[in-house]
């Protein structure tokens, strides 16, 4: 049987891109997202590549992911692969009050940082039941604490704190083949990185897929752009 990749997030962007590449490695696909029409639009136009179904995800809401992880395990038994890649730049203008800085925060923080970990919760039994898995954070350069830079506070510290949720895994899945890593996908062309990125979507992904189909003994922990370690 083919191994099963959930992707969060993949309705659009890197996450659909991911999607594509995971499918033509044949890899079963669970694509998801918040919008349930798109969702089964994206899901008829993926058929083509190979087995892909969509199901409704908010990551940013406890109960949704409950409900996913739930339908997931029911349809597929098992998930090989998780890709954190759902995110959100909500604050690429300065803030203009405390309390919308909050705002910027909380929402940052609930869907880059606290969704990622509670979709690692739900899966990483099933992995360490069956002895191997492999999770992707899909986090930034921005949330490098080695090279930390100015603006945009709740984004950054948002990615700081999912390359947080990285190594604290990391901490008790060192001695295992559940390969845990945070990968940054560099400045790429989709909504959130506008179209002056540099990157196209297919070098962006390479990572990712990179990350997501690591063999076993490969890096564990880690933080890395194009397969190549980058500092956290
Ligand atoms: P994107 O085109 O804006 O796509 C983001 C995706 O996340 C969308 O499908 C969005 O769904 C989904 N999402 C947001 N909040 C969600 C929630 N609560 N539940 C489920 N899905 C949710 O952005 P992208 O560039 O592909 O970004 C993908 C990941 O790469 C993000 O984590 C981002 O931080 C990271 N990244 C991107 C770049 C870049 O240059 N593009 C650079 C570094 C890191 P909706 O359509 O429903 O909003």
């Amino acid at each position: 049987m083919n191994k099963v990749a959930v992707i969060t997030g993949a309705l659009k962007g890197l996450g659909l891109e991911t999607a594509k590449g995971l499918l033509n490695k044949k890899y079963q696909v669970v694509i998801s997202g918040r919008d349930q029409v798109r969702g089964l639009e994206v899901e008829a136009d993926l058929a083509k590549f190979g087995s892909v179904k969509f199901i409704q995800l908010d990551v940013a809401d406890v109960a949704s992911i409950e409900a996913f992880t739930k339908d997931v395990l029911a349809d597929f038994g098992s998930i090989d692969v998780l890709v954190n890649n759902a995110g959100i730049f909500p604050d690429r203008e300065k803030a203009a009050s405390l309390e919308d800085l909050s705002e910027d925060l909380h929402k940052a923080f609930r869907t880059n940082s606290v969704g990622p970990m509670l979709m690692i919760e739900k899966v990483l039994p099933g992995m360490l039941a069956k002895g191997s898995g492999r999770i992707v954070n899909v986090s930034s350069g921005m949330g490098q604490l080695s090279h930390m830079g100015g603006g945009s506070p709740a984004y950054r510290v948002s990615k700081v704190a999912l390359n947080g949720v990285t190594k604290f895994y990391y901490a008790t899945l060192r001695n295992t083949d559940v390969l845990i890593n945070s990968v940054c996908p560099g400045w790429v062309k989709t909504d959130m990185g506008g179209s002056q990125a540099p990157r196209s979507l297919e070098k962006g992904v390479s990572g990712i897929i990179w990350a997501a189909t690591l063999p076993k003994g490969g890096p564990n922990g880690g933080f890395f752009r194009d397969g190549e370690p980058l500092e956290f």
